[in-house]
């Protein structure tokens, strides 16, 4: 539907015009841009914030730089085609020095449940059979399951399953690969457990297992995206870049001026302009229009079709969508810097910790913590260490305080949980240097997500992840990309979802 009032392009427009327009810069929306300009598009990134990266960017306080969201970080694998960040970055001649993460996650349990998942897929087995030796042939069995869909898609080049040509090269040079990952596209990973695993308490360290990167139980967590990470953490490993993981971003944004395209900062898109039902343009807040023959969204939908979009009532397949999937809650996020003393010996970069299964994923649930400075010192000064801690909280409890109350529920809910972190770090209150602590208004904010989601979560059990939608839209000629499309939440998701919506795109507009 036009929007009444929208300034249009007219043959003889003075204004810049693009191949594409891409409104943010996450690395969603970086992949996109960098492949294309590769391909030889002229692309124009628009973000709102003043350096790149979204959810995987970063801020400096008193001599630290602290990670945003992100910092386990798969796709920097070295052989393969699921390692996407690692080729995202080598498509526009940068590269970024990576550092090995021995153990992905150190799990503090239920029931003392304490175990550490080892990069060398053999020794993390051994962990956790030692905990459930009645169910060796089970775990060996669900894991090696995992690898199958792991071993199909990493054996074929990932590009856009909404392009027939591409499905049909797959599918000629790779038909058994292709064949699995049909058989495990509708699957969730709750079944398949089932299939192997009885003993209740194993099946909860299978929830969690899930819940710490879908943020839903293994009921709910398609079996495509845990192929990817129960395998991709022992073959290309978690690794750590080198300065923190903004520096992706900021090499991704590097690598797509490098290879001709552009990145405007503090450009706050408020407008996806559309001229006969198609998207032709966009508006900044501060009037400004830019104008592309294709238009790619890095925000969520649910910023894409309720604000930018006029379109009212918004398309049907976007309201069926919301009806498969709604927001996850968002995160409390304490931004620590404590004492070098603070951490025992040996610890690990990330930790979980959770005191009751049934709490996994009510507020305040779940700790997710990372210390990046373990893997990187360089990130906070000399005999200090970051401790990122966040659990999953609501916009709706933050909302509509005053000044004075929000301050003082950040304060009070920042206590309690440095207060369960003492069981993991004697000694954390006294040792704090530092404390920055973010709430889901604060990424409401900064990051321009709705509700300071982190991305779409199933509101019931589906098949698997045959309702997310890839790039293109009931709008033509506007795609989205990142978490809320195929196949979801992660950098190394995000970046496939890029690498998919550039493919697409480059066969639309025949590059
Ligand atoms: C606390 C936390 C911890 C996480 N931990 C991990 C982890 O350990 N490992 C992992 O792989 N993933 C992790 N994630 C998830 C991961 O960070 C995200 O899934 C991913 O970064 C999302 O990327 P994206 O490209 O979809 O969007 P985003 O990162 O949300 O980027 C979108 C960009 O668009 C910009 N934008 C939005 N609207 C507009 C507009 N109107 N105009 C201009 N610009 C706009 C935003 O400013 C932003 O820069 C974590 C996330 C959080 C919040």
């Amino acid at each position: 539907m036009p929007i009444p009032h929208s300034p249009l392009p007219t043959p003889h427009s003075p204004l810049p015009h693009f191949d594409v327009v891409v409104i943010g810069s996450g690395i969603g929306g970086l992949v996109t841009a960098t492949q294309l300009a590769k391909k030889g598009a002229k692309v124009l990134v628009l973000e709102r914030y003043l350096i790149p990266g979204g959810s995987a960017g970063y801020f400096e306080r008193q001599g630290y730089r602290f990670d945003v969201g992100a910092s386990m970080i798969f796709g920097f694998g070295k052989e393969g085609t699921t390692n996407l960040l690692t080729r995202a970055l080598e498509a526009v001649n940068v590269n970024l020095e990576t550092i090995v993460d021995p153990v992905q996650i150190h799990y503090h349990l239920p029931n003392n449940l304490d175990l550490k998942v080892d990069r060398v897929y053999e020794r993390f087995l051994q962990n956790l059979i030692a905990y459930f030796p009645h169910e060796a042939k089970g775990i060996r069995g669900f894991y090696d399951e995992c690898w199958k869909v792991f071993n199909c898609l990493n054996s074929m080049e990932l590009l856009s399953l909404e392009e027939p040509g591409y499905l049909s090269r797959a599918f000629l040079q790779h038909p058994l690969a292709c064949l699995g990952l049909v058989k495990y596209l509708p699957r969730n990973v709750g079944d398949v457990a089932k299939r192997h695993i009885k003993d209740p308490e194993l099946l909860k360290f299978i929830d969690i297992e899930c819940y710490c990167w879908s943020v839903v139980p293994a009921d709910m967590t398609p079996m495509i995206n845990a192929g990817m990470v129960f395998s991709d953490r022992h073959y290309g490993g978690v690794n750590y870049p080198k300065g923190g993981v903004g520096q992706i971003a900021e090499k991704l944004a590097e690598g797509l001026i490098k290879t001709g395209g552009e990145i405007h900062y503090r450009a706050r898109v408020t407008k996806i302009l559309t001229q006969k039902g198609c998207a032709v343009g966009v508006q900044l807040a501060d009037g400004k229009v830019y104008y592309g023959k294709k238009i790619v969204s890095n925000a969520t939908r649910w910023d894409t079709f309720e604000k930018l979009l006029s379109t009212n009532p918004i398309p049907i397949n976007e309201k069926r969508w919301q009806q498969r999937y709604e927001k996850s809650p968002s995160f409390l996020s304490l931004h620590m810097g404590v004492k070098a003393e603070v951490l025992p010996p040996s610890t690990e970069c990330h930790h979980i910790l959770l005191e009751a299964w049934e709490k996994m994923a009510a507020r305040e649930g779940t700790i997710f913590v990372s210390i990046p400075t373990l893997l990187d010192p360089s990130l906070a000064p000399k005999g200090n260490h970051i401790i990122h801690s966040f659990t999953p909280s609501w916009i709706d409890d933050w909302d509509s305080l005053s000044s004075a109350e929000y301050k003082e529920k950040k304060e009070a809910t920042a206590a309690r949980i440095i207060q369960r972190l003492e069981k993991i770090f004697p000694g954390i209150d006294a040792g704090l240097d530092y404390l920055e602590i973010g709430t889901p208004r604060t990424h409401r904010r900064f990051l321009g997500r709705q509700d300071g989601t982190y991305g779409p979560i199933p509101r019931h059990k589906l098949s698997g992840l045959l309702g997310m939608p890839f790039n293109r839209t009931a709008i033509p000629d506007l795609y989205c990309v990142g978490d809320s499309t195929f196949p979801g939440q992660g950098l190394n998701a995000v970046a496939f979802s890029g690498f998919a919506c550039a493919h697409r795109i480059a066969v639309d507009l025949k590059l």
